[in-house]
């Protein structure tokens, strides 16, 4: 474990204090920011990450952030019973369940994000039609 962070980030050339810069796609550099400091995924780290989501599901912080009733990747309204907590920085990867690596996503793009590879998803994201805020 650990070698897909590596993978990732290589050929982005980002020297410790130089930031990768894509203005458009800010959410994205969000992440590979929060990539950069991904500790060895062990299995239990991860049981203990999905029970605090379980949690944090139940939370008023959640039910808020699901009431807008959209999707945090394609913007598409679907009614808040639908949307699913996704980790902007899977688990697998050294995510965290903290409130800043949560989002709620639509179903179709938390089965997309699931099957494809952070490269196709990346491409999945860049073909979307959002509007940044
Ligand atoms: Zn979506």
């Amino acid at each position: 474990m650990g070698g897909t962070v590596q993978e990732i980030l290589r050929g982005g050339g980002c020297e410790e204090g130089e930031k990768i810069v894509l203005p458009s796609r800010h959410h994205l550099v969000e992440t590979i920011e929060m990539m950069q400091f991904v500790p060895e995924g062990a299995e239990k780290d991860i049981k203990r990450e999905k029970s605090i989501a379980r949690e944090l599901r139940k939370s008023g912080w959640w039910k808020r952030k699901c009431a807008g009733g959209a999707c945090y990747y394609c913007r598409v309204k679907v009614p808040p019973g639908e949307l699913t907590m996704d980790h902007l920085v899977p688990l697998i990867r050294g995510g965290r369940s903290v409130k800043s690596n949560l989002v709620a996503a639509c179903k179709e793009c938390n089965n997309k994000k699931k099957y494809l590879i952070p490269l196709e998803w990346e491409e999945y994201l860049s073909g979307l039609d959002r509007e940044e805020p």
